[in-house]
Parts: C-alpha cells; sequence; structure tokens
C-alpha cells in the first residue's frame, strides 16, 4: 500500500526535489498535503501536478486569495489550510505516514515537533528546528516511537555508515569519529581583505549545490557546518569533540564515520539532495532518485583541508554554542537568522554576520533547555537582541 506523505516547505529547493523523487515512485508515495509561505504561483502548479488533498498558505495574507484562485479551478476538491496553524494541522492527519520537513529556519520548529509527537517519520532536512529544540524533539521521538531519519547529506552520509540495527536502537559504540565534510563554500580561497565587501549575490552563487538564500548564506560563512555539527552531536549522541570538520571542496565524499578497528567507512554520490531523500523515503530499502551514476574517473581526485576558524568564525561560534549548551543552540541559530536577513538586504557587511551572532550570545547564559516554551522564550529574545545588535551597527 503506498504511503501519505506531507511535504512542509514544497515550493523550496528540498520540496522540489522530494516531489522529483515522489512522482517517481507513485506506488510507494501518495501526496497528502503541500505547503508554501508566499509562493502560491509555485504551490498551484505543484497542486495541478500532484494533487494532494490539502494545500497549505502558512502567510496569512496570501491564503484567502490562493482559496479562491483553488475554488474557481479543476482543483477544486483541494482543502486549503491558511497560517502557522495549518502547517501543524497537516503534519498529524492520520492519513499523513512520512512527513518531509523542508520548512526554512525556526519555522518549521512546530509542524515538524507535531509530527514527531504524533509519531510520524520524519524525514529531517529543517536542521534548524532541531538545533533550536535539541532534546526536547529527541524525546518527542521516542516518546512517540516516531521515525526520525536524517536528509542533510552529511548526516544522512552518516546515518548510512552507521552499524547494522543502529536505526533500530544498536548504539555506535565502536564508531570514534565522526568527518564532517564541507564543500567551504563559495569563499573558500577569497582573500581575508575582501570578504567584508562580498555582495549577497557572490555569497548564494554555491560552488557545488543549487540551495535556498538561506543555507546558501550559512554555507557561505561555514555556520551551515555549524548547525550540522551541533545537528550531529544530537542525531548520532556524540560530544563535539569526536566531530572533525573536513573541508572536501569536490563534495563527492557526503561524510565519514571512523571506527575504533581503524575503518573509515565514508559514503559517495554526485551532490544531488535527490539521493539523500531516495534514502530517506524508501529506507530500509532503496529505490532510483533519478541522480546520474557516479563517474568517478570524471572526479579524478579528492581534496582534503582543515577549516580555518579565522576565515570562518561562524564555526568557532557554533562549537561554543553546542560546548555551552542548553539554550545557548537555539540563540546562535536565532541570532544567525536575523544576522543572515540583514546581510540578504544589505544592511550590514558579511562579516557583520559572526560580530551580531557573537554579541548575541554575550547576552546570554545557557539555562537548561528542557521544555518548548522555553525555547521558544529564547528563540524571541534572541532574535529580539539581534535586532537590536543589527540596527546598532547599521545606524
Ligand atoms: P528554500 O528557501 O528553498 O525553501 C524554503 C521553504 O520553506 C519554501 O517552501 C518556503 O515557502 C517555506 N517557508 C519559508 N519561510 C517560511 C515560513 N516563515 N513559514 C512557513 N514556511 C516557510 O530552502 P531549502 O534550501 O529548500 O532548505 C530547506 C531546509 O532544508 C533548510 O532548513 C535547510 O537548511 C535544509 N537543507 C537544505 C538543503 C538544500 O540542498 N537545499 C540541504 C540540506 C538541508
Ligand atoms: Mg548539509
Amino acid at each position: 500500500m503506498s504511503k501519505g506523505i506531507c511535504i512542509l516547505g514544497a515550493t523550496g529547493s528540498i520540496g522540489v526535489s522530494t516531489l522529483d523523487v515522489v512522482a517517481r515512485h507513485p506506488d510507494a508515495y501518495r501526496v497528502v498535503a503541500l505547503t508554501a509561505h508566499r509562493n502560491t504561483d509555485a504551490l498551484f502548479e505543484q497542486c495541478l501536478a500532484h494533487r494532494p488533498d490539502y494545500a497549505v498558505v502558512s502567510d496569512a495574507d496570501k491564503a484567502a486569495e490562493f482559496a479562491a484562485r483553488i475554488a474557481q479551478s479543476p482543483l477544486a476538491g483541494i482543502k486549503v489550510l491558511a497560517g502557522a496553524e495549518g502547517l501543524s494541522q497537516v503534519a498529524v492527519l492520520p492519513e499523513v505516514d512520512a512527513v518531509m520537513a523542508a520548512i526554512v529556519g525556526g519555522a518549521g520548529l512546530l509542524p515538524t515537533l507535531a509530527a514527531a509527537q504524533a509519531g510520524k517519520t520524519v524525514l529531517l532536512a529543517n536542521k534548524e528546528a532541531l538545533v533550536m529544540s535539541g532534546q526536547v524533539f529527541l524525546e518527542a521521538v521516542r516518546a512517540s516511537g516516531a521515525v526520525l531519519l536524517p536528509i542533510d547529506s552529511e548526516h544522512n552520509a552518516i546515518f548510512q555508515c552507521m552499524p547494522a540495527g543502529y536505526a533500530t536502537g544498536t548504539p555506535a559504540t565502536a564508531a570514534r569519529r565522526i568527518l564532517l565534510t564541507a564543500s567551504g563554500g563559495p569563499f573558500r580561497q577569497t582573500p581575508l581583505t575582501e570578504l567584508p565587501h562580498v555582495t549577497p549575490a557572490q555569497a548564494i552563487a554555491h560552488p557545488k549545490w543549487d540551495m535556498g538564500k538561506k543555507i546558501s548564506v550559512d554555507s557561505a560563512t561555514m555556520m551551515n557546518k555549524g548547525l550540522e555539527l551541533i545537528e550531529a552531536c544530537l542525531l548520532f549522541s556524540m560530544p563535539p569533540e569526536a566531530i572533525q570538520v573536513v573541508i572536501h571542496p569536490q563534495s563527492i565524499i557526503h561524510s565519514m564515520v571512523d571506527y575504533v578497528d581503524g575503518s573509515v567507512l565514508a559514503q559517495m554520490g554526485n551532490p544531488d539532495m535527490r539521493t539523500p531523500i531516495a534514502h530517506a523515503l524508501a529506507w530500509p530499502a532503496r529505490f532510483d532518485s533519478g541522480v546520474a551514476p557516479l563517474d568517478i574517473f570524471k572526479v579524478a581526485r579528492m581534496d582534503f583541508e582543515r577549516p580555518d576558524l579565522e576565515r570562518f568564525p561562524c564555526l568557532g561560534l557554533a562549537v561554543e554554542a553546542v560546548s555551552a549548551g542548553g539554550l545557548m543552540p537555539a540563540v546562535l541559530n536565532a541570532a544567525n537568522e536575523i544576522a543572515v536577513q540583514a546581510f540578504l538586504d544589505e544592511k550590514i557587511r558579511f562579516t557583520d554576520i559572526a560580530r551580531v551572532i557573537a554579541a548575541s550570545m554575550r547576552e546570554f547564559t545557557p539555562l537548561p533547555a528542557d521544555s518548548l516554551a522555553a525555547v521558544l522564550q529564547a528563540d524571541a529574545e534572541a532574535r529580539a537582541a539581534a535586532e537590536r545588535i543589527v540596527n546598532g551597527m547599521a545606524a
């Protein structure tokens, strides 16, 4: 029998790749719900192509117009829901088995957590949701018996390199280290003196991956790797000291696990998110993703470098946040979201992103992240602090 899928953030880069894979397997998956924030034209096209039962427009201003458009079209049977509540409603529908969490940023936390609480198979692309809520999220997964499968290519690679039985509870005690790979982004070799002057357009032109704007800027600052380091600590119960970030510009190895006997297992493939998406959709089996086979002769060589924390101070800040623990990762994430948006809006410079985050973190002590309320409060306070710091810089 086919499984029902809800795609949160269907119109984004991960959402589109997910629909591409799902459309290849109509016997395996049926699209129950699609969500978008403001891009209702793209959502309408997706509704035409995939005929979901529900469509959610989370921006309340855009939802009424979209509902009217659906009602006057051959898609009139589709139920249109609005606002953030609509997202959580579709994530827990009984006919939904799997939820692709592909909203960007903290906006994805509540519906993703709702899916986890409802015991769904959660396909997690939205790393910010996990970084913010940490143990609160993992505890929800444990309590409901939800299945959590990583979509982030590195974490999906690590998951694939873990021992058999890992997903069903066998601990990976013989895994001593994770080698978390990173492309190094567009500014890996840019002279440091030029970094204050790089533009948003340059920052979002990623050399290897085609992604949404926020994660593209995060890749340029390497905050993406910082968030991923925190994500890996949580998903694989590893201390930050056991995770080594490795710059690998070709992006062919998607991460590695180092075992006590000296074996290092790597997962490789072309840099195309349809591979980890298809892996999680088919898990524990496998099916076609549409990704071309890896041409190892064309790859020809692979390079590995240590990250330079002077060039990438955001990576150091993420290590500080995870080491401080408690609500500090939520503070880091919130301040980063504000700083990245301010950079995209040309209010601050590229190199100010790390300064805003560092200054925001200094205003907080790492209280325990023991409830959703505490996480949401830290998130809101850190956003306010970062906004204030941005405005001070821009003035
Ligand atoms: P994107 O910007 O392309 O898409 C974001 C999606 O979220 C869109 O559908 C948008 O409508 C929706 N959205 C935006 N703001 C929202 C809000 N306030 N409320 C509800 N919905 C909202 O982003 P993306 O590149 O697809 O990334 C999505 C997530 O996946 C991010 O957390 C990112 O870190 C993660 N991820 C992406 C990639 C990639 O290759 N793109 C790889 C690994 C992880
Ligand atoms: Mg990644």
